[in-house]
């Protein structure tokens, strides 16, 4: 099931990211740490009372310096409009309303989807009543919040999940299909690639069609498996808006990424690594999605050593060393169906459990090999389970987590990744501190 899309816009300052944060902090803080990209979060799943939905900060997406904030807020309504399932239109209550929340009110007057009117900084009572001014804007009752101090957050989520469609949208394919996301810049080759894909004559297209609005679905078997390719190319407004294609990249990949299993990023052998393509890699990995690369075009560049290629690339994106390398020519069609069965192997090592008795035997022997001390204490592990899969997230009971390092972290990480391959897939090791023993 897909979930839904609570997109928060609103001019700078008025409080989007603090109350961004306090939705979504709970969840993010289990994420592990990811050296070498810019932790700017823009979108986090979230839950509330049991109905779990993604939340985007549309204003702390990207966009050109050069844009005006008028361009900006009117792109931020226009995606929130298109994307969304509930919009939080965010002003600030001590201001009052301001032109530029005119200019969103306009535009998001067309929309379809319910807008809900937060007047944030309402940090007592006496600033709720200052928040009907914001009656003016056209949108029903404004609903005043402090985000800073969490005042009536609990209140604005449970209007959230009110206004949330009643059931996800059911996911039209069936429940083992194994999802794939074609993911990078435009002009990467995206769209040829799945077309040399489909044009090989061992490929059998099904016709199940597909359904979302901002991509475009294709399905078909491949060894014995249902293969969704959720393509993301499609819809180009480079023209329409200026400056603002890479934000278009990054969530219509971050949408895509949403709904797949594993996550294929298309890179140009001929241009080498562009921040834009390490932005998109760093959300695939974020996302806790399997990851596929796929050097494309290689064509272009056909004497260069493969070898060295991909090392040199790797060094870029480190938090993707489990990614595996795959190189491809769309022209040509050399290793379209590679990257395919590649993408399918990624996908069965995020589906895979080690049974909990391994996996304890496992860190024990990499704790016993090189023991782990810091101010006299040593680091003890009473008890490790594998919580859940897509990603194998294992969580650790140990003597004091204060203890657990990072680069220790990485290092069981590694003893783990020894015994199963897993790779394609990120492994997140969660800390806990173990109850007391009983004497
Ligand atoms: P954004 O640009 O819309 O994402 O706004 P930020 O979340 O960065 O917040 C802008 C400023 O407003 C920061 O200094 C926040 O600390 C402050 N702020 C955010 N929420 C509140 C609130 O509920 N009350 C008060 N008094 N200040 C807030
Ligand atoms: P998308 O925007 O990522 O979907 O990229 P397209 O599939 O539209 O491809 C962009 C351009 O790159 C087109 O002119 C393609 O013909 C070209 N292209 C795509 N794949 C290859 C390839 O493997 N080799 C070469 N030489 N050109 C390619």
């Amino acid at each position: 099931m897909d979930k839904s899309l609570v997109a928060i816009v609103g001019r700078p300052n008025v409080g989007k990211s603090t109350l961004f944060n306090r939705i979504v902090g709970r969840r993010i803080a289990i994420v592990e740490d990811t050296a070498g990209i810019t932790r700017d979060r823009l979108y986090a799943e979230a839950d509330w009372n049991g109905k779990e939905f993604v939340m985007i900060d549309t204003g702390g997406l990207l966009l050109n310096d050069q844009d005006p904030l008028k361009a900006e807020v009117t792109v931020q309504a226009q995606v929130a409009m298109e994307e969304a399932d509930v919009i939080l239109f965010m002003v600030d209550a001590v201001i009052g309303v301001h032109p530029l929340d005119q200019e969103i009110a306009d535009h998001l007057r067309g929309s379809t989807k319910p807008v809900i009117v937060v007047a944030n900084k309402a940090d007592n009572d006496y600033r709720d009543q200052d928040s009907t001014e914001f009656y003016a804007l056209g949108f029903g009752e404004p609903f005043p919040v402090s985000a800073l101090n969490g005042r009536s957050v609990a209140d604005l989520l449970d209007e959230i999940v009110r206004k949330l469609p009643e059931e996800g949208k059911e996911s039209p394919y069936p429940e083992d299909a194994i999802k794939i996301a074609i993911i990078g810049r435009p002009n990467v080759g995206k769209s040829s690639i799945i077309n040399a894909i489909l044009g090989e004559k061992r490929v059998i297209v099904s016709d199940i069609p597909g359904t979302t609005r901002d991509a475009i679905d294709t399905v078909f078997e491949r060894k014995e498996n249902t293969v969704v390719l959720i393509d993301t190319a499609g819809i180009r407004r480079a023209g329409k808006i200026q400056g603002s294609v890479e934000y278009y990249t990054v969530l219509r990949a971050v949408r895509a990424m949403e709904r797949a299993d594993v996550a294929m990023i298309i890179i140009d052998a001929h241009d080498g690594l562009k921040d834009g393509d390490k932005r998109v890699a760093g959300f695939a990995h974020e996302a806790g999605r399997a990851c596929v690369i796929v050097v494309n075009k290689w064509d272009l560049v056909s004497e260069e050593d493969m070898k060295q290629y991909a090392q040199k690339l790797l060094v870029q994106i480190p938090f993707l060393s489990y990614a595996p390398l795959v190189f491809t020519s769309a022209i040509t069609k050399m290793g379209v169906m590679d990257a395919v069965d590649t993408a399918l192997d990624a996908a069965s090592n995020h589906a895979m459990r080690i049974p909990t008795g391994e996996l304890n035997r496992i860190l024990q022997d990499a704790v016993d090999k090189h023991p782990y001390a810091r101010k006299g204490k040593d680091l003890r592990i009473k008890y490790v389970t594998m919580t859940e899969v897509k990603p194998p997230t294992i969580v650790m009971f140990v003597n004091d987590p204060d203890l657990a390092h990072f680069s220790y972290v990485r290092y069981l990480e590694n003893a783990i990744r020894r015994e199963y391959a897993y790779e394609g897939t990120p492994l997140r090791l969660i800390v806990r501190k173990a109850k007391k023993e009983r004497k």
